[in-house]
């Protein structure tokens, strides 16, 4: 028994007064796909957004349905709009770390009565994905398996929108069906509780991409505006600027005064190392934490679910699903 959890998405659009609109649910989706649709599944809509409209508190009520779904069933599929779907993939594979059921999320570029539609095939594909009984939480596009954490979507109109940044595609599909190459592997901190879901998540967490010349005064509002977490987007390996616009004294007080920090790289591509120039030594030693060669995307989310966990920094400084090496 599969369960299809439908939120929304261009795989739910049909055209409505200002445009697409998402209206299709999962009992819908599953019609479409007549009898190439496995059986038996169930069906449930949590709710039907366009993804730019999916923010923490959605995450949150998905890995919730998630969680029940799989104690009567061997695996999820998720219809998501690919805007934000490296997002959701990346939170729900913190909270549902301790899950040991697949959870595949998908969804399409055109709409499904397109007809060059690709709604059709990515569904069949997640199914399948779904019924190969590997655990973890993985986006299934085109003919790749992407860890939920390694997911970026990096084209808007390409059909295979989403890359697997910085490790090996998770699975693969050929004329021989489904291939799990690199599954997520769980590997909780020491002595922490077994736990399948761990649904906390603290949506103050604050992103700041650095340009040349970034005045320190950013950093004083993401202290004033209340946030508990701050993603930064350095330059190459993890520098920043301190001549003139002292980026790294702002940022050491910013750490100080109790807001957790998280150094990734601008490069799409390989990692941050704080310890390798001196624009960003002066950090290593701090409150300031590299996030080596973690995606923006999985960084943010990761800092939002440690944040809402009894020991953020336990977490913090753990590899938990592989999302940086
Ligand atoms: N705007 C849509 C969404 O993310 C795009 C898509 O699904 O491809 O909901």
């Amino acid at each position: 028994m599969l369960t299809l959890l439908a939120t929304g998405g261009t795989i739910a659009c049909t055209p409505g007064k200002n445009g697409l609109e998402p209206t299709l649910g999962a009992a819908d989706l599953l019609r479409a796909l007549g009898p190439a649709a496995p059986a038996p599944v169930r069906a449930r809509d949590v709710f039907t957004l366009d993804s730019s409209n999916v923010q923490p508190e959605e995450w949150r009520a998905l890995a919730r349905a998630a969680h029940e779904a799989l104690r009567a069933s061997d695996g999820v599929v998720i219809t998501h709009g690919t805007d934000t779907m490296a997002y959701t993939a990346a939170a729900l594979s913190f909270m549902l770390a301790g899950e040991r059921k697949p959870v595949i999320l998908t969804g399409s570029q055109l709409p499904l009565d397109h007809p060059l539609t690709d709604a059709r095939l990515n569904l069949l594909r997640a199914f399948a994905a779904a019924q190969a009984g590997v655990g973890g939480v993985y986006v299934c596009f085109g003919d790749r398996l992407i860890s939920g954490v390694r997911c970026v979507k990096t084209h808007t109109t390409s059909m295979d929108a989403f890359s697997s940044v910085n490790a090996p595609l998770a699975g693969h599909f050929d004329v021989e069906g489904v291939h799990f190459d690199h599954p997520q592997a769980y590997t909780p901190p020491p002595g922490a509780e077994d736990l399948p879901l761990r649904d906390g998540i603290d949506p103050r967490v604050f992103l700041l991409k650095l340009v040349p010349g970034t005045s320190p005064d950013v950093l004083r509002f993401v202290r004033e505006a209340g946030y508990r977490g701050l993603v930064i987007e350095a330059f190459g390996l993890g520098g920043l600027h301190y001549i003139r616009r002292n980026l790294v004294r702002a940022l050491d007080a910013l750490a100080k005064s109790g807001v957790r920090v998280l150094v990734v790289s601008q490069c799409l591509y390989e990692k941050a190392d704080l310890g390798l120039y001196e624009v960003a030594s002066g950090l290593g030693a701090s409150l300031v934490r590299g996030g080596a060669d973690m995606t923006t995307e999985a960084a943010v989310c990761k800092l939002m679910w440690a944040l809402a966990q009894d020991d953020p920094d336990l977490w913090l400084s753990h590899r938990i699903i592989g999302e940086y090496r």
